[in-house]
């Protein structure tokens, strides 16, 4: 049996990774799109979210794949009209929005998912497993890629409430508050922010537990995602963004993974079958915490 879904803000993520994920679920039918422009193709598509709630009562889940400035006032139509909710990274521009959210939900017995998608990468289970009750004497992020080739001419993320570098960034910072036995918590931070932008094109955070994060968005060429743990047994690396572990440099054989979104969608479908909701948000602290703290560096401008 499949269930009806909506999938809202049709644009690169969408397209990437979501319709992909929808078409080749057992799970989910995607039933109806809600986008000012965009749709896809051979699905009912709606462009004013108030008319898509009231015209189809019977979809009672939506996705929303906006980036996170609009996504709250959508987010709480959806909750207050009844329908299961799951959040795109990061689930909001602020803490308290999420929170607002999460009791909404409650308050009105539904699902709310915020997702986190490197979570699902397939070497972060085995490298959480690695790392239970183990010491770890440090870590070093390393997370270096081009914000052209991945949010081409995308504007938001360089406007109040787009993160800027941190919208990768929490990525990897999902994955650390994923894999560590104990939490951390941020004690310094540098952020670099072009001239003419709002949000840092780069970043520098500092933990406790000698936990160091840099994150750039100007690298071209090969683009790096590491995590590399240090623990007095064996040195424990994810690579490509948590989709490879390796032990003392040695690439680890996994376990068949469905990709990311897939497991999302999978998690979404046992979520709202149980009842139940997730609202993890643990790498926004850590975010919130490096814009509360981080000393601002003025760098050249940015135009994409
Ligand atoms: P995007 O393509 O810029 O935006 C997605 C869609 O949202 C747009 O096509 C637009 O559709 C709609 N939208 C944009 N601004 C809006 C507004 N102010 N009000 C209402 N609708 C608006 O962004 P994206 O790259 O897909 O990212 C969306 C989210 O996914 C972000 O939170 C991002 O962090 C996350 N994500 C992105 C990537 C990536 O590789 N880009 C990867 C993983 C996760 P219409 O114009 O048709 O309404």
């Amino acid at each position: 049996m499949t269930r009806k879904i909506a999938l809202v803000g049709i644009g690169k993520i969408a397209r990437d990774s979501h319709v992909p994920a929808l078409e080749a679920s057992p799970d989910w039918e995607l039933a109806a799109t809600v986008s000012r422009s965009g749709s896809v193709e051979g699905v009912e598509a709606h462009g004013d979210f108030d008319a898509f709630l009231a015209a189809r009562p019977d979809i009672d889940v939506v996705s929303l794949c906006l980036p996170p400035q609009p996504r709250f006032d959508y987010a709480q139509k959806a909750l207050m009209a009844g329908r299961h909710v799951m959040l795109e990274k990061p689930p909001g521009q602020t803490l308290a929005e999420v929170h607002a959210l999460a009791a909404l939900a409650a308050t009105r017995g539904v699902t709310l998912y915020a997702s986190w998608h490197s979570r699902m990468a397939a070497g972060v289970a085995a490298a959480k497993a690695r790392l239970a009750g183990r010491a770890v004497q440090g870590v070093r992020i390393t997370w270096k890629e081009d914000v052209r080739k991945w949010h081409p001419g995308q504007d938001w993320v360089f406007e109040p409430g787009g993160m800027g570098v941190l919208d990768p960034g929490i990525n990897a910072l999902s994955i650390l508050t994923e894999i560590l036995p104990e939490p951390v918590h941020l004690t310094a931070a540098t952020l670099e922010f072009p001239e003419n932008r709002h949000t840092p094109i780069a970043a520098t955070l500092d933990f406790t537990g000698n936990v160091r994060a840099e994150f750039d968005w100007r690298q071209e060429g090969p683009q790096t995602w590491d995590i590399e743990i240090e623990t007095p047994q064996a040195r424990i690396a994810l690579r490509d963004g948590g989709a490879r572990l390796e032990i003392d440099g040695t690439g680890q054989p996994l376990a068949e993974a469905p990709g990311e979104y897939p497991a999302l969608y999978a998690r979404m479908a046992d979520l709202v079958a149980r009842g139940d909701s997730e609202v993890d948000l643990a790498p926004m602290v850590h975010v919130a915490d490096a814009m509360t703290l981080g000393r601002r560096i003025a760098v050249a401008p940015f135009a994409f």
